[in-house]
């Protein structure tokens, strides 16, 4: 294993291509919560990088768009007014305020503004103080998100369900229904996937499971902290990607519960998929993978890839905090033209990631898959289908190695 650079802190002046606290905070963690209008209390640029990397959210996003008079005399009834707005537009169920670092550093009180607005209107309205410069990189941006969110929850008091869980750390819509579907099977109800399908209304009800389920430590694990302490609920980490994490996942469940029918579950599902999954593995067996995405894709796929007869060569990461236990490249902070450089020198039969990349591997015409599954979800058997077929499809497709005789898309 060649590790470069993991885990190091962003220094001032670094080219980092990290997300910033705003983007941790709105875009991963609240940008899923259904109809809430988000506002950015910031000049329009904050704004700019809104949903594409979220393509599923539908929500609204606005930007107080601040301007020099305003950061010279502040912003705050200017902020107000466009609270009021948005909520006389939208009918929405909560509105959440956004700090930027302009905003910050002037001194906005978006506290004191939600809290007025609240009051004024009865509708919940919650400020993040989560200006860019606040964390090293979007992951305290998440812990904001946590923070800021936790008031739901202790509004009102705690009824306990029996049999329910929370799934918390999932932002796929696609998988948490998948998901929801297969808990189903084994007995469990859930209450909240938060946020993939959270509302206000499912958010202040996860007090009540018996049991959080953590599926992304990196941007969730401190609200299932803050719900241990305050209301004693466990919590256990999980992943429900490939086969084998899927059956570990379904029985260290079962230990939580009475009663549920995971081996049945199990053994039913397992009967179907392997064969399904054989027919990928001529196309899939001894490819080359590069994994480039969140800490919790990167490190919970290698073993899924394995299962179809992959090899993971390398994992890039942007803020990744643990190293894997694997036989390749690590490396984390990185720009677009180390990455270039990388898989030139590596040159992987595939490349998974997010939209953010995909132009660069498509120049190098390299298979490029995006990850995050906007249509379909990889979660669960189901979804482990899905996973075998989609990649399976990519490195299929003629498309590459035209592309490759005729050197490369961006001739
Ligand atoms: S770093 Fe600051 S100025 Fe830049 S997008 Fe984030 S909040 Fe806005």
């Amino acid at each position: 294993m060649v590790s470069l650079e993991s885990c190091f802190e962003t220094k001032a002046g670094d080219f980092t291509e990290r997300g910033c606290s705003l983007l941790g905070c709105r875009v991963v963690v609240c940008g899923q919560v259904k109809n809430v209008v988000h506002l950015v209390h910031s000049p329009i640029g904050c704004a700019y990088y809104s949903w594409d990397y979220r393509m599923d959210t539908k929500g609204y996003c606005f930007t107080t768009d601040m301007n020099e008079i305003d950061i010279v005399f502040g912003g705050e009834n200017k902020l107000l007014k466009a609270v009021l707005l948005a909520i006389e537009e939208f009918s929405p169920d909560a509105v959440f305020i956004y700090e930027t670092c302009s905003t910050s550093i002037i001194g906005d009180d978006i506290q004191a503004v939600a809290k007025k607005a609240s009051d004024l209107t009865g509708i919940p309205v919650i400020a993040f103080n989560c200006a860019g410069f606040r964390g090293k990189s979007q992951n305290f941006g998440h812990r904001i998100a946590n923070l800021g969110l936790f008031n739901i929850i202790l509004d009102g008091e705690r009824k306990e369900m029996v049999n329910t869980v929370n799934l918390i750390g999932d932002f796929n819509k696609k998988d948490s229904e998948i998901l929801e579907r297969l808990f189903g099977e084994i007995g469990i109800k859930v209450i909240c996937t938060f946020t993939a399908n959270a509302t206000i209304d499912k958010i202040r009800d996860m007090k009540n499971a018996e049991l959080n389920i953590v599926m992304c430590s990196k941007s969730s694990i401190f609200l299932a902290e803050l719900m241990e302490e305050k209301y004693g609920i466990p919590y256990v980490e999980l992943n429900f990607f490939g086969l084998d994490n899927c059956c570990k996942s379904l029985y260290k469940i079962s230990e939580y519960f009475n009663n549920l029918n995971v081996e049945e579950v199990i053994h039913e599902n397992m009967s179907w998929i392997k064969m399904k999954i054989d027919k990928y593995k001529n196309i899939l067996e001894d490819k080359r993978v590069f994994i480039c995405h969140g800490a919790q894709r990167a490190i919970y796929w290698i073993k899924p890839f394995e299962e179809l007869g992959m090899k993971v060569v390398g994992i890039a990461t942007h803020f990744g905090g643990e190293i894997p236990n694997f036989d390749g490249l690590v490396v984390d902070n990185l720009s677009s033209d180390e990455l270039e450089k990388i898989l030139e020198k590596v040159r992987p039969d595939i490349v998974v990631s997010d939209d953010k990349i995909r132009h660069l591997v498509h120049k190098m015409s390299i298979p490029f898959f995006n990850g995050r599954g906007q249509n379909r979800g990889y979660s669960g058997f189901e979804g482990f289908l899905n996973f075998a077929k989609d990649v399976g499809e990519t490195l299929n497709a003629k498309l590459w190695y035209l592309a490759r005789d005729f050197g490369g898309f961006n001739v």
